[in-house]
């Protein structure tokens, strides 16, 4: 079997040669365990912190070693109680086409009706990003304007579509093609969309603004467009700041900070983690969004582990349309 292991940590963007494509043999399956075959994996933005070594919410990837993360696959083998061969199942451990984990650490799907990568996406922790944040961080409230970065992405398409379902009085995107903001105004039922290549970030916001809520994914120019186009008390749900994770220079933050103060703005950071208590209410409202149509979800796919860590880097430069996936 087949797995990709993390070569040297990236400095600035990282290149084909970080990566490894190791070819292995499996471990035999210990009580309790199970083997999965992996048919999809994710591979997510937030990856590229663990690819250094710096102390942060999860620990560093090892060197030389398996990556990880979210993937589903079908039980081959199974010495866990409750898991039987031919389970459709969620674990962590992708970036290999063979796992063996334990039993405890995957999750059985019901694939009757959803094909199993919908876990990987909008009925995953992606979805539920999306979901904590508009409702626990940022506390949206009915009738409120709302803006997202990164909006044709796996987390940000889901924000401005539940924003919607959930009450906002206005939608607004920011994506980095003309095709994507197509997307996002026609299909997804943005109110306003633009592509922030054209021109600055705060004058095309400004153009739809003013705005209650942001949900940052960017950070950057993004963020601080936001804090100038915020109502007084708005909210920022902090989720991510792609804009800088191949920057090892710490480039300084918004300049305009002192609006923070002057517009009693709340900023605040959220790990997705911490937050499992609303899983079920969420399962259950985006479920249902789901199956009715309200919520819609596009998936860009890789084929092949031999394409992984090129899927890897695409999801950090904008090659996907809603969640980047790899079918093996
Ligand atoms: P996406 O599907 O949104 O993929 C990343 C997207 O970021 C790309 O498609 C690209 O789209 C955009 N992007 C890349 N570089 C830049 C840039 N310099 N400026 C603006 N946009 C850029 O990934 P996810 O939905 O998985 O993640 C979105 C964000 O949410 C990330 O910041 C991630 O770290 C964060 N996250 C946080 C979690 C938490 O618990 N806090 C959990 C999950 C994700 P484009 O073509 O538009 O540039």
């Amino acid at each position: 079997t087949r797995e990709i292991h993390l070569a040297r940590r990236p400095s600035g963007a990282p290149v084909p040669d970080d990566f490894r494509l190791v070819t292995t043999t499996l471990p035999d399956l210990g009580e309790g365990e199970v083997l999965v075959r992996t048919d999809v994996m994710s591979v997510d933005p937030y990856m590229r912190g663990r690819m250094n070594d710096a102390k942060s919410y999860v620990p560093p990837f090892a060197l030389d070693a398996p990556l990880e993360g979210a993937a589903v696959g079908e039980v081959l083998e199974s010495r866990a109680e409750g898991i039987e061969v031919g389970d459709t199942v969620l674990h962590g451990l992708g970036w290999r086409e063979h796992a063996v984990v334990s039993g405890k650490a995957v999750r059985r799907l019901d694939v009757s009706t959803l094909p199993a990568s919908t876990y990987l996406g909008v009925l995953g922790s992606t979805g539920l990003t999306a979901y904590v944040g508009l409702t626990r961080i940022a506390e949206m409230k009915q009738g409120e304007t709302v803006f997202v970065s990164g909006a044709a992405g796996a987390v940000g398409s889901s924000v401005g579509q539940m924003a919607r379902l959930l009450g906002a009085g206005k939608v607004i995107g920011s994506a980095g093609s003309a095709d994507k903001v197509s997307w996002l105004t026609d299909d997804l039922g943005f109110d306003a969309a633009f592509d922030y290549h054209d021109g600055r970030v705060s004058d095309r916001l400004g153009e739809h603004g003013p705005v209650d809520v942001y949900f940052d994914n960017v950070g950057g120019e993004h963020l601080e467009a936001a804090i100038t186009h915020l109502n007084d008390f708005g909210r920022v749900a902090v989720c991510g700041m792609i804009a800088g994770y191949n920057d090892p220079s710490q480039a300084a933050g918004p300049r305009n900070m002192m609006m923070v103060v002057q517009k009693r703005l709340r900023l605040q950071g959220f790990i997705v983690t911490d937050h499992y208590d609303l899983a079920s209410e969420f399962y259950e409202k985006a479920g249902a969004w789901v199956a009715d149509g309200s919520l819609k979800h596009r998936e860009t796919f890789a084929d092949g582990l031999d394409h992984a860590v090129e899927a890897f880097l695409g999801v950090l430069s904008g090659a996907n349309t809603g969640k980047m996936l790899v079918r093996l």
